[in-house]
């Protein structure tokens, strides 16, 4: 029977940091009614706990920061520390209102938004990470020496998942030398959120008790590969209908939601791969999703189209669209709350399902890739940041967005003052 002194109430905040209070056991119930006490600024520190200087909020307000009674996870007792209880946790205003700057109250408002349009979304999510600090790694990627290796790390990571409720359905080795794949599995949009954030502080957490160090940067090491978070988005109608698939290729639906994605691909960018180092990933030949288009099993395409086998009825409830020009380095909800934002357009406007492209778009000659419509997506944070800057407001307020904005810039402002950006970014992320 887990008995922890402690409750650490968090929220992933616009710089992706987990952060919150940590209150002693006996105040979690009095936290869960009225929430505790919270600064608004802090949702825009960025990673290396700089303040934007132009952020919205200065020294002023308050918001609260209010726990999800069915999200928490324990995490386990070591070296003399006792067991800690963690709840995820709303950001609302004082009142209790729904709060822009919050990225998990953004999600839950673009699900309401996609569910009044006839759709559910599931999600599951891949994380790349890298592991350092972990003897007898192999340097041969995918083979059994790294899956052995990291074994008893991924063994702890999955009892602590336990008391989420949740598991992982790989821990796998992967390209890199010493980067890793988790993948959690397809749930409710919100709550494949939650546990990716759960997936990610447990595996954070049990990686510093071992003397490791775990990082879901996107390109800690500039010299291998980068680690991407690929989203796979499967829409469902209301009475739990697969209908992402028909046959190989997307439904009309789906199609729609895809070519939403795809046309606000730059804006997308500022919310899934949203600080300087992203942009240290992104880039052809690297299967990232560097261009702007939907390919079945194609991991060059922004849209890697996943068909799977139908089932008996005719269906096709694993079939996916994986979004891959995403990182660790964004704020998860966010990351998907745009993707949805982007897709309702697509869906609203009825765009048609975009063109197939089964072949590295890299192989082109310049005046095919041209008549197709296909170039690189957005090569910069500046780029994206501009695109996001015509469709961001509506999609989230202008609060948000001055908010987010601020963080975005600041971080700009720490990767050209740091020639280590890089490294320091991939010490918390
Ligand atoms: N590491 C690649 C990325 O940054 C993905 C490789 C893969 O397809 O697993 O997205
Ligand atoms: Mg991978």
């Amino acid at each position: 029977m887990s008995s922890p002194r402690f409750a650490f109430l968090g929220n992933v905040e616009l710089s992706a940091i987990f952060r919150g209070r940590s209150v002693p056991i006996e105040l979690l119930d009095k936290a869960m009614k009225s929430g505790m006490p919270w600064v608004p600024t802090n949702v825009c520190l960025s990673a290396s706990n700089t303040i934007p200087p132009d952020n919205p909020f200065g020294p002023m307000g308050e918001t609260r920061i209010v726990p999800d009674p069915k999200r928490s996870v324990v995490l386990p007792k070591r070296d003399g520390r006792p067991e800690m209880l963690v709840h995820l946790a709303d950001i609302t205003q004082h009142d209790g209102a729904f709060w822009e700057a919050c990225g998990r109250s953004q999600l839950k408002r673009a699900l309401a938004d996609l569910e009044a349009t006839g759709y559910k979304l599931k999600v599951g999510f891949e994380h790349e990470l890298y592991i350092y600090g972990l003897t007898e790694i192999s340097s041969s990627a995918y083979a059994l020496p790294g899956s052995r290796a990291v074994s008893e790390l991924a063994a702890a990571v999955f009892d602590t998942l336990e008391t989420a409720g949740t598991r992982l359905d790989q821990f796998m080795s992967e390209f890199g030398q010493h980067q890793f794949e988790i993948s959690s599995p397809v749930r409710g949009a919100l709550r494949a959120a939650d546990e990716a954030v759960i997936a990610r502080e447990v595996i954070r957490d049990a990686a510093s008790g071992r003397g490791l160090r775990a990082t879901f940067a996107p390109k800690p090491d500039l010299g291998q590969a980068g680690s991407g978070v690929h989203i796979h988005l499967s829409l469902w109608d209301l009475d739990g209908n697969p209908v992402t698939g028909a046959g190989d290729l997307p439904t009309g639906p789906a199609g729609s939601f895809i070519a939403g994605i795809l046309a606000q691909i730059d804006a997308v960018l500022a919310f899934t791969a949203p600080t300087p180092n992203s942009y240290d990933r992104i880039g052809p030949s690297s299967w990232v999703g560097a261009y702007n288009c939907m390919g079945v099993k194609n991991r060059e395409a922004a849209v890697r189209f996943v068909p799977r086998p139908a089932a008996e009825d005719g269906s096709n409830p694993g079939a996916s669209m994986e979004f891959r020009v995403s990182d660790g380095s964004a704020n998860p909800y966010i990351a998907l709350a745009a993707l949805v934002r982007a897709g309702l357009e697509g869906l609203a406007d009825g765009l048609p399902t975009p063109q197939s492209i089964e072949r590295d778009p890299a192989t082109f000659y310049v005046d095919e890739i041209d008549a197709l419509g296909i170039r690189q997506v957005a090569r910069s944070l500046p780029a994206a940041l501009a695109a996001a800057e015509t469709v961001a407001p509506a999609w989230f307020g202008d609060l948000f967005w001055s908010a987010y904005g601020s963080v975005r810039r600041n971080e700009m402002n720490d990767a050209a003052n740091s020639p280590h950006y890089g490294a320091q970014l991939a010490r918390v992320i």
